[in-house]
């Protein structure tokens, strides 16, 4: 029943019967590692896989499993599973699901430490990493053959809003066999469903917008049962461990049932901002899906329902007026992470994505002059206000 009510309907109901705890509105907090049988056939039996049952919260909790139905209803996937951060959902991932010899295809933009883990993690265990600009579908045509496992991307991509058309994408991997897995991070399932468009995973860090309110690290992949359980039992259980705690499962599920209302203003907010931007002399160039001279405005109107709460920008005055506005700033924070109710701006080349050497910055699309804002649920006019005061002071 709920996979058909509303988003914001399901972000509050989906997979919890109050009837089933005692009445009890608010879902339990299930703070324990292990889980008695009442016999040995029955535990053996639950390890075996023969009969459901939890026996150990690095594999299965009550609380965890409400978020992964709850993530799963949002997404429209069979499955989903949380895990310790966005970084435990991506390793515990890709390492389910590439071995010594095999390709992964990777797009030009990645977080940093996404970046950090291709580099340091997979290709140091023999495994292929090709990076290609996913926006090019020339070269996205050529890039892809039997070899590749794995296509991998981020949209929009962290820290510059490139797109990339999942659709297109996912159609073209799969004539080769790939699997196709998209970081969904900055758009939320609010607005873009990779499955729906034929991705086979999606990947959060729940820590951004899921949670919402900043007091977190946490992750979800959601998708097939088949892939998640195989993610779960060797990503996760064995290779990673990293298994998100049920009390940050309580606080995800609690930041979720808001998730609708707050990308409602995350979007407004954000929109209003670019467009003040766009206006501004020390401003050279803004970044944001919604603008109507967007490169991909238009891949942007198909593939999202709005255009999200991040915005890039470059200052005609460069990476010394762009710190020189940072600083300036009084209510907005300089901070990394994003998608809290607080306004927060960085520098991705010295913060985030300071994990890519600085020669390839500029060719995986993170230019030095690069400013990211990630726009909170403040009142607008005061972080226009703030913005405002900031940049005559640059
Ligand atoms: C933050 C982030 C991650 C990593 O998530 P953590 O929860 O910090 O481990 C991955 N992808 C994107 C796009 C992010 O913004």
């Amino acid at each position: 029943m709920m996979h058909t009510s509303g988003f914001a309907t399901r972000a509050i109901h989906s997979g919890y019967d109050p009837e089933s705890e005692q009445g009890a509105l608010c879902p339990p907090l299930h703070l324990t590692s292990t889980f008695t049988a009442p016999t040995a056939d029955e535990m053996g039996a639950r390890f075996a896989g023969e009969v459901d049952g939890h026996f150990y919260s690095r594999i299965s909790n009550p609380t965890l499993d409400l978020l992964e139905r709850r993530m799963s209803a949002l997404e429209g996937t069979e499955a989903a599973l949380a895990t310790a951060s966005g970084m435990g959902a991506i390793t515990a991932t890709l390492w389910s699901l590439l071995k010594p010899g095999d390709e992964i295809l990777v797009d030009r933009t990645l977080y940093g430490c996404t970046f950090a883990f291709l580099r340091h993690g997979l290709s140091r265990f023999g495994i292929k990493v090709r990076t290609v600009d996913m926006t090019n579908s020339d070269r996205l045509i050529e890039s892809v053959n039997d070899s590749t496992k794995v296509v991998y991307f981020e949209t929009p991509a962290n820290p510059n809003m490139r797109l990339v058309d999942i659709a297109s994408v996912s159609k073209l991997a799969h004539v080769h066999g790939a699997k196709v897995i998209v970081d969904n991070t900055y758009a939320t399932p609010f607005l873009t469903r990779p499955v729906s468009l034929g991705a086979d995973l999606v990947i959060h860090s729940a820590t951004k917008y899921l949670g919402g309110h900043g007091d977190l690290v946490a992750g979800i992949v959601a998708g097939r049962t088949e892939l998640i359980e195989q993610i779960r039992l060797y990503g996760l259980k064995d290779m990673t461990g990293a298994v998100m705690s049920p009390f940050t499962a309580m606080l995800v599920l609690r930041g979720l049932k808001t998730l609708d209302l707050r990308m409602q203003r995350h979007c407004s907010n954000a929109a209003a901002v670019a467009a003040f931007l766009k206006q501004q002399d020390q401003i050279a160039d803004v970044y944001y899906p919604g603008l109507q001279d967007f490169p991909q405005h238009m891949l942007a109107k198909r593939q999202m329902d709005d255009f999200g709460g991040m915005i890039a920008f470059e200052m005609t005055g460069g990476l010394q007026a762009g710190k020189k506005l940072i600083d300036s700033l009084q209510m907005i924070h300089c901070a990394v992470s994003l998608g809290d109710a607080e306004t927060l701006i960085q520098h991705p080349a010295s913060m985030t994505h300071s994990t890519y050497e600085p020669e390839e910055r500029v060719e995986h699309g993170i230019p030095d002059g690069l400013i990211r804002l990630s726009v909170g649920l403040e009142t607008i006019s005061d972080i226009l206000d703030d913005l405002d005061r900031a940049l005559r002071m640059v």
